[in-house]
């Protein structure tokens, strides 16, 4: 990063390489597809955050990233726009079943960016489930999970259905994200993750971000990402 304006110099990704993304403010500058630009616009997202600008040219071309930014920094478009992205170039519809997991660690923010994947995807016909513990029956979702797109989980829904659901599928999965990375392991979530990522096909895109980029983090990231992007964007002090 340049370290006078805390940008990406015009032509380079903050690791050196030239892109002819690199230093694009907007989002409509991207190379996304007109729905997913339709549904920024309408969310009225226009102009991209640093850890966005930063990650988006990696990640869209199909990169592994591990980015760390302060909570408040928009990491939730910076996953959610190469998730459309990846299933949309791969023409993933009603049949293909699995093709994105989302972990979050609390069911509040796993709430949140469902939100956030429904209004910037409106536009794209995924069909995409919130699969949280608590009041939501269970053996309901059992009967439709296979059928979904896009799963928003926490670690603890997630490998309950993948010990109980019959025919549970994600054999197919071509993107993997995980939310608030750091927390999901401080809050003892470890032993889930590994039996998760232990069932998952290795080859697919991992996404990882989190507020801080602790050596727990990279811990996980030597389990599951193949030679990742690692993205810090901090503020200036
Ligand atoms: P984080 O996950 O890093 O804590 P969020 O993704 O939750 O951050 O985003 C924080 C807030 O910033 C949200 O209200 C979101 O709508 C807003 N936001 C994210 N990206 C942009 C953007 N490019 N332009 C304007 N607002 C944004
Ligand atoms: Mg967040």
């Amino acid at each position: 990063f340049d370290p006078l304006t805390n940008k990406a110099p015009v032509g380079r990704l903050p690791d050196g390489s030239f892109s002819r993304y690199a230093g694009c403010d907007r989002f409509s500058q991207l190379p996304v597809s007109k729905k997913t630009k339709d549904g920024l616009t309408q969310c009225k997202y226009k102009t991209m955050t640093d850890i966005q600008r930063a990650s988006l040219p990696h990640s869209l071309s199909g990169r592994d990233i591990l980015g760390a930014a302060k909570t408040g920094s928009g990491k939730t478009l910076a996953f959610v726009i190469p998730v459309l992205e990846k299933l949309y170039k791969a023409r993933w519809g009603p049949e293909d079943g699995v093709g994105c997991i989302i972990m979050s660690p609390t069911r509040e923010l796993a709430g949140q960016l469902f939100e956030v994947l429904k209004s910037v995807g409106k536009h794209h016909g995924f069909s995409a489930g919130l699969l949280i513990g608590g009041r939501k029956d269970v053996d309901a979702e059992k009967e439709h999970v296979n059928a979904l797109n896009i799963l928003v989980c926490t670690p603890g829904r997630l490998l309950q259905h993948m010990d109980e659901t019959p025919n549970f599928d994600c054999s197919q999965l071509q993107v993997l994200v995980l939310d608030e990375a750091d927390r999901i392991l401080d809050v003892g979530f470890k032993k889930e993750l590994n039996a998760i990522i232990s069932q998952l096909p290795k080859h697919r895109q991992t996404l990882l971000f989190s507020a801080t980029q602790t050596k727990s983090v990279q811990d996980l990231a030597r389990l599951s990402l193949k030679d990742p992007e690692y993205l810090g964007v901090h503020e200036e002090s």
